[in-house]
């Protein structure tokens, strides 16, 4: 296996293996399939989005049909320390989808969209993944907000966060989370919201799979029209030019209005060209904005310095319907599945004068189309709320940066992730505490500490709801809040 002890994802205790006749035990018994490695269709399911994570192989992958599997699930193996990762779109960069001799507990089956109080509210289960609970909202014209790549799991997202196009109006996905139905860790299902046990929702705002299995989320919708779409690329000579654009960026979103959020990205063309402008090993920086709700006229007010920045080769307005934006990343390489894939970034409260010339300097040193940076906006609606208004944390931060390595090969894997860690340490200048949880490799327990933001009484706060909900750290293959620490 070509992961550094630090990616693995079997962190949080040795992998321990779940007995024999418990397994056959959950064959007769559960509705759902258990697959095991002798089974058809286990060679096919073990694996996750990220390829880095293709070695590592279960003793057996539980396809829950229903609540009630999940339940009997956790359960039968939580008395016997099995290693269980819970997998929902299975997107996570550290592969927490999946573990080594352990169990994944699947829940892709749980995939039914229900909206409800005229499209106000929508039930999603806790297999599906963006696209469903964006073809199920997009008849009523409304949006859960959510992240940008069709085929992420609502889960995973939702519980750390979960940013996108529409998350400086509305706040993160984890913040329009309503009520949530949940299998505890001592296999109890539980419906959690405002009334009923806050607390454990308040965990569930981006504690991450900390403290439970989720079979359905509730969230708030919003009405959302049509959104016009800003792109443009700039194919780079130098450093220089790199470094204009970086402060441009950064000059022109610090006036951004919330409907409005943009990215920048800093990529090499790929040989066989991709969707990016250029010939193969040209540097290019691409700057990507989305103003939701908004005329021609008022999108092209908003967009227009941006499209009329330097010379971009490609330069284009287009009005779009939200479930089009929502698809429109799908085909890029940063979200293709099967390569090997490693990402470190940081929440940023500042883009420093020392940190754009150092992103600007490797940009165009980028060591190969595998690999890139990206920044992109967040503030707006979910500066609103205050670091204790729920677990996820760093609400101050104004942008998410960080590198990111896509590598085909085998030999690309370790002088890849040496130099997206060495790139990441400049970031680190305007910091604002940590790391976005959802786009990054798996951290220590301080960092994830740190990157859950607040003081010490919001750190005393994650650990007792940690104890309290999972005192045996049955849910331990995520981004891990000790509850012994
Ligand atoms: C191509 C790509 C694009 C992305 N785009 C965005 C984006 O636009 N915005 C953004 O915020 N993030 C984005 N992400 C990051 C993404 O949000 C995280 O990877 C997220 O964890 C994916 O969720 P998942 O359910 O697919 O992952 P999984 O790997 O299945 O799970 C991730 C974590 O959640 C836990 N978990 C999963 N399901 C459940 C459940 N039902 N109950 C309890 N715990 C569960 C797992 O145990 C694991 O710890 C992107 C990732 C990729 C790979």
């Amino acid at each position: 296996m070509s992961m550094t002890d630090q990616d693995a994802p079997n962190h949080g205790a040795a992998a321990s293996a779940p007995p024999a006749e418990l397994i056959a035990k959950l064959r007769a018994e559960m509705r759902g399939a258990v697959i095991t490695p002798a089974d058809r269709g286990y060679e096919e399911g073990r694996k996750i989005w990220n390829a880095m994570f293709d070695p590592a192989c279960p003793a057996a992958l539980l396809r829950c049909a229903d609540e009630e599997d999940v339940a009997m699930a956790v359960r039968a193996l939580a008395p016997t320390d099995t290693l269980i990762a819970v997998r929902g779109g299975g997107h996570h960069i550290a592969g927490y989808g999946t573990c080594d001799g352990g169990v994944v507990i699947d829940l892709g089956d749980l995939r039914d969209v229900q909206l409800a109080e005229e499209g106000s509210r929508a039930l999603v289960g806790g297999g599906a993944t963006l696209h469903e609970v964006d073809t199920a909202t997009d008849p009523y014209r409304r949006s859960v907000p959510v992240g940008v790549v069709s085929e992420t799991g609502i889960a995973g997202l939702t519980l750390s966060g979960g940013m996108g196009w529409l998350s400086r109006l509305y706040g993160y996905s984890c913040d329009n989370l309503l009520a949530a139905r949940v299998v505890t860790a001592d296999g109890e299902i539980v419906r959690v919201d405002e009334e009923r046990d806050a607390d454990l929702l308040w965990a569930l705002r981006g504690g991450g799979g900390n403290f439970g299995v989720v079979t359905e989320f509730e969230f708030r919708t919003y009405p959302v029209d049509v959104v016009q779409v800003g792109e443009a690329y700039h194919l780079v000579k130098d450093a220089e030019e790199i470094e204009d654009l970086l402060r441009f960026y950064r000059d022109w979103t610090a006036e951004l209005p919330r409907a409005a959020t943009a990215w920048i990205g800093i990529e090499v063309v790929a040989d066989d060209n991709g969707d990016l402008p250029g010939r193969g090993g040209q540097v290019v920086v691409g700057l990507l904005a989305a103003v939701v709700d908004a005329s021609e006229e008022d999108g092209a007010r908003i967009l227009a310095p941006m499209l009329g920045q330097g010379s971009p080769t490609v330069s284009r307005q287009t009005p779009m319907r939200m479930l089009d934006l929502q698809h429109i990343q799908d085909d890029s390489r940063a979200a293709a599945k099967g390569l090997r894939d490693y990402m470190k970034g940081e929440m940023l409260v500042e883009i420093t004068d020392a940190a754009i010339a150092d992103i600007a300097a490797r940009g165009m040193d980028l060591p190969s189309a595998a690999s890139l940076f990206e920044m992109g906006t967040v503030g707006g609606a979910i500066s609103d709320r205050g670091e204790m208004d729920a677990a996820v944390g760093l609400r101050n931060a104004r942008y998410m940066g960080g590198y990111a390595l896509m590598a085909e090969t085998e030999e690309q894997v370790e002088p890849g992730i040496e130099w997206v860690r060495a790139a990441w340490r400049a970031l680190l200048d305007g910091s604002a505490g940590g790391t976005y949880l959802n786009f990054s490799g798996d951290e220590s327990s301080s960092r994830v500490l740190d990157s859950l933001g607040g003081d010490d009484a919001k750190r005393r706060r994650l650990r007792e709801l940690k104890r309290r909900h999972d005192p045996r750290n049955v849910f331990r293959v995520n981004h891990n809040i000790d509850p012994a620490a």
